[in-house]
Formats: C-alpha cells, sequence, structure tokens
C-alpha cells in the first residue's frame, strides 16, 4: 500500500519555526524592548534597531535568498510580527508593511529587472512603504484620484497620499495611481518612487495616540517623475487589493499579541494557514541571527 503523506497541522510548528519564532522573541527581548519608552517618547524609530532588524534577516523574511533575501515564508512574518507585537507594535508595524506590503508586492508583480534592483536592498539596507491611501480613498482604494501621465521615458505622477506608515524614513515608495481614468479601476497602477525623485516630498507627519514611534505621513505628488523602468515594477492594480491578504494576515498577528500575550501559535497559524503560508524555512535569518549572537 502507497504511503500516506500529510503536511503537518498548522497547529504545530516545525522545528526550524520554533527556532525562528524564539530568535525573534529573544532579540525583541533584548534589543527591542529597552527601546521602547524613550521611541515612543521621541515619536521615532531608533536608527540602529532599524539597522539590527536588517542585520537578523526580519526586513527581508520570504525575499529569497537568490534576491539577497532570508528565503523565509509568510508564516514565519507572521511569527516575527506576531513576538515584536508583545513588545512593541511601532517595530512590529515597519517590519510587517515592509515584508507583506513592499516585499510582497514587488516579489508577485515586479519585472525582473525592479526585483534585481530593489530587492537586495530592501533586504539589506533600504525601508519601503506603500502609498494607496488617498484623503478621499481609503477603504475604497479603486478611487483613488492620483494620475500618472506618460511623457517620453518618464511617468509623471500628480496627487496626494495619506496616513503612508515608514513615510518619514523610507527611501522606496510603492505609489498606486490611475493611469487612464477611462478604464475605471482597470487603469490604476504602481510606481516604486524613490524618496529623491523630482516632485515627490513628504509632507505632514501624523501625531498620533499611540503607536507613536512608527510614522504615518502625507505625501506629496507635484510632477513627480518616475523613469519609465520603474513602472514596468508593479504594472498591475492587483498589488492595490492581494498584498491585504497578507496584511490582514498579520494585522491579525498584531492584534492578537498585542491583546493576550500568552497566546502564540493558534491564532496565528489559522490566519497563515488561509494563504498557504508555510513554505521553506528561512535559513538566511537563522544563519544571521546565529552570527549577531555569537
Ligand atoms: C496608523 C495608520 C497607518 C496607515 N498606513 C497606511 C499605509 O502604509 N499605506 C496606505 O496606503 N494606507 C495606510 N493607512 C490608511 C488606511 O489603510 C485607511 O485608513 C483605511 O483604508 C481606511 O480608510 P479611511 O480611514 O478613509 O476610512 P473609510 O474608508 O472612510 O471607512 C470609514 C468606515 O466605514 C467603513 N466602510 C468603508 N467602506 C464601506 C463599505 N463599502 N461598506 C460598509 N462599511 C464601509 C469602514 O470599515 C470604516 O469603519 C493607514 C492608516 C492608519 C490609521
Amino acid at each position: 500500500m502507497p504511503e500516506l503523506t500529510t503536511t503537518p497541522p498548522l497547529t504545530k510548528l516545525s522545528e526550524e519555526e520554533e527556532l525562528f519564532r524564539d530568535t525573534v522573541r529573544d532579540f525583541a527581548e533584548r534589543e527591542v524592548r529597552p527601546r521602547v519608552a524613550a521611541m515612543e517618547r521621541a515619536s521615532t524609530v531608533d536608527p540602529a534597531l532599524l539597522a539590527k532588524c536588517f542585520e537578523l534577516g526580519l526586513m527581508g523574511i520570504d525575499i529569497p535568498e537568490s534576491h539577497g533575501g532570508a528565503g523565509g515564508s509568510l508564516l514565519m512574518t507572521v511569527l516575527a510580527v506576531e513576538e515584536l507585537s508583545a513588545v512593541d507594535a511601532s517595530v512590529a508595524i515597519f517590519v510587517d508593511v515592509q515584508n507583506t506590503l513592499v516585499n510582497m508586492l514587488l516579489r508577485k508583480w515586479a519585472g525582473d529587472d525592479v526585483k534585481r534592483r530593489y530587492l537586495p536592498r530592501l533586504a539589506s539596507d533600504l525601508l519601503g512603504a506603500y502609498a494607496l491611501s488617498e484623503p478621499d480613498s481609503g477603504s475604497d482604494a479603486f478611487g483613488l484620484q492620483t494620475r500618472a501621465t506618460r511623457r517620453g521615458t518618464t511617468w509623471t505622477l500628480e496627487g496626494r497620499k495619506l496616513w503612508i506608515t515608514n513615510g518619514a524614513e523610507a527611501g522606496l515608495f510603492v505609489v498606486f495611481a490611475n493611469s487612464d481614468f477611462t478604464k475605471g479601476y482597470k487603469g490604476i497602477t504602481a510606481f516604486a518612487v524613490e524618496r529623491g525623485f523630482k516632485g515627490f516630498s513628504v509632507g505632514k507627519k501624523e501625531d498620533k495616540l499611540g503607536i507613536r514611534a512608527s510614522s504615518t505621513c502625507e505625501l506629496i505628488l507635484d510632477g513627480c517623475e518616475v523613469p519609465a523602468d520603474r513602472h514596468r515594477g508593479a504594472d498591475d492594480r492587483r498589488g492595490a487589493r492581494r498584498p491585504h491578504g497578507g496584511a490582514q494576515v498579520r494585522e491579525g498577528a498584531e492584534a492578537v499579541r498585542q491583546a493576550d500575550r500568552g497566546v502564540s501559535g493558534g491564532a496565528v497559524s489559522a490566519g497563515a494557514g488561509r494563504h498557504g503560508a508555510r513554505g521553506r524555512p528561512a535559513h538566511g535569518v537563522q544563519r544571521r541571527a546565529t552570527r549577531s549572537r555569537g
């Protein structure tokens, strides 16, 4: 009789997933917790902590190793976000936005040239932000009004984005705009916008009641010039909708961990399972974790 094979239940972490979770838990206690109060008071993330997150591989958890990432899975991202959330929501959110919105969008929908250009840096030293929401389009993201116009080898973006996480610190912004309003939401596409591009600026930073160390900013696109090859990057409206699948999983992880610090695998695995989150293990993260401990 042929041998029956089954995948392990999502409520049971593999040995590597447990090691990964414990590594992040230890990092959160040793490196994040002592900084939390000062970062909340200063309304900013300690740049040294951000550098440590990159060093540990937490900013490119499921970027493939071929692109310089840790080669992990969505489940591992959720585990990391859950463990960080137990100590500080602000740090959890910047790790989370980087992995589940920015990296995931580029990984799934960008062209090879854009992947080669940005993924290795997103895994090593470049903080990203995901710019979809606007003053009059929050939940109704397909109603966005930012306009993209092609002129020769350059796209010009006109509009305003609001409440963009990591806006104060990010070097790369995935910006959604409509390139053809006659097509309705089907005209929506995305651009990889670097902080230094002409016509791009970061406006007001929100003064929030909580999670203050995580920046939430306005972006101003005033004739922002984007080379045409940065558009081929995320040339698809799907990115405006589908990354939220990943985002919903980790938002669940944040809420669970913040609400009850005693909860661990169960709730996370239930969310991650819906998205087939268990992939191959993040060897890269563990290697780096071992190095940084030594
Ligand atoms: C701290 C913070 C960080 C953020 N970071 C980012 C970011 O990094 N990038 C980004 O693009 N955006 C970001 N946002 C924006 C966030 O995604 C939007 O606030 C969210 O999409 C909701 O939009 P809104 O506030 O305009 O609310 P609205 O869309 O106006 O919704 C208001 C209420 O109406 C309900 N509602 C809306 N539509 C319907 C409907 N059709 N049927 C029934 N009920 C409905 C909603 O559930 C909600 O309760 C952030 C917001 C905050 C507060």
